[in-house]
Formats: C-alpha cells, sequence, structure tokens
C-alpha cells in the first residue's frame, strides 16, 4: 500500500489533452522519481512471479510501454519485444488495425519476435477502452504464441476496457 501511494501520487491529470474531452493521465512525474518508478517494477515484478512464473517474454507497447517493459524484462530475467504504430521497423511485419480512445492506429510487430507457443505478458501504462492491448493481443495469436495476461500502470474503469479482452486477465497498479 505504501508502494501505491507513491505512484499514485505521482499521476497527473491534464484535462482536453490531446483532444477536448479527454482526461488525461500523466506518467512522466513516476520516471522522475527512482522510488516510485522501481515501486511499480516491484509490484509487477511481485505479481508476475506469483501469477506467472512459466512467462517467456515481457511485450512492451508504443511509447509508453517501452518505459515500464524493459525494466520488468531484466529483473524477470525474460526477454523484451516493442510493437511498435505503423512503419517504424524495418524487415518483414506483422499489423493489426485498431480503434483509440482518441482516433485510429496500426500496430506492428517484426515477424520473427515470436515464436509459436511462448508465453507473453503485455505490458502498457494505461488501460483506456482497450483497443491497443487488444490489437497487440491480436498479433500474439497471429505468432501463434500464447497471451498470458497483460500489466498496466492505471486502469481506467469507466471505458470498460477490459471487457475487450475477455479471455486476457487485466492487472493494474492504481484504477480510476
Ligand atoms: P486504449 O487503446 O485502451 O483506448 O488506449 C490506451 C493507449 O492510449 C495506451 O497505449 C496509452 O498509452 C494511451 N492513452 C490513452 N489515454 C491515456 C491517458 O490518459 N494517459 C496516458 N498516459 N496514456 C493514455
Amino acid at each position: 500500500a505504501e508502494k501505491l501511494d507513491l505512484i499514485s501520487k505521482c499521476i497527473r491529470t491534464f484535462y482536453d489533452f490531446p483532444t477536448k474531452g479527454i482526461v488525461f493521465k500523466d506518467i512522466c512525474p513516476i520516471l522522475k522519481d527512482p522510488k516510485a518508478l522501481a515501486a511499480v517494477t516491484d509490484l509487477f515484478e511481485e505479481h508476475v512471479r506469483r501469477r506467472y512464473p512459466q512467462v517467456d517474454l515481457i511485450v512492451g507497447i508504443d511509447a509508453r510501454g517501452f518505459l515500464f517493459g524493459p525494466l520488468l524484462a531484466q529483473r524477470l530475467g525474460v526477454g523484451f519485444v516493442p510493437v511498435r504504430k505503423k512503419g517504424k521497423f524495418p524487415g518483414p511485419t506483422l499489423s493489426v488495425a485498431y480503434s483509440l480512445e482518441y482516433g485510429t492506429a496500426e500496430a506492428e510487430m517484426q515477424e520473427d519476435a515470436v515464436s509459436a507457443g511462448e508465453k507473453v505478458l503485455i505490458i502498457d501504462d494505461l488501460l483506456a477502452t482497450g483497443g491497443t492491448l487488444y490489437a497487440a493481443c491480436e498479433l500474439i495469436k497471429q505468432q501463434k504464441a500464447e497471451v498470458l495476461g497483460c500489466l498496466v500502470v492505471i486502469e481506467l474503469k469507466s471505458l470498460n476496457g477490459s471487457e475487450k479482452l475477455p479471455s486476457t486477465p487485466v492487472f493494474s497498479l492504481i484504477q480510476y
């Protein structure tokens, strides 16, 4: 509870960003506070060691999943794989189109990044409508790998994003 307190004190709210009507949660102060950032990694690590000791790979989502994912992967002694916005990767890629809380996008992964049968956890900073995590899950399934679950720092409960991921458990540290 002390760690969660430390983390929630580092989350700021901005109204009408990036467009009018959106309430944006800013996680940058977590990164600036080494104790808060360690607390995030600690809590994710504890959860994964308890619930998913079989995990092979952490898959992180563009862009803020890249901030938390590699720290967790290192703690667990497993690899990290990025899912990016369209057009960023060299070489053969797989892609899935999806809708966002604000706009649409396409998620891509390098074709050789995840192997069939690998057990994967997907990480991002925040779950809103669930479109982004849904697209990442689809990419993993295209590779015939298994999504064990999703990890997010923040879950915006009122947007019901977890309903878009019925067969995938979502673990969140902070809920609004
Ligand atoms: P979703 O696809 O669940 O609607 O949106 C989640 C994605 O959009 C995540 O990749 C997340 O980084 C970004 N996002 C949406 N709303 C917010 C927000 O309020 N704060 C932050 N930090 N990211 C957001």
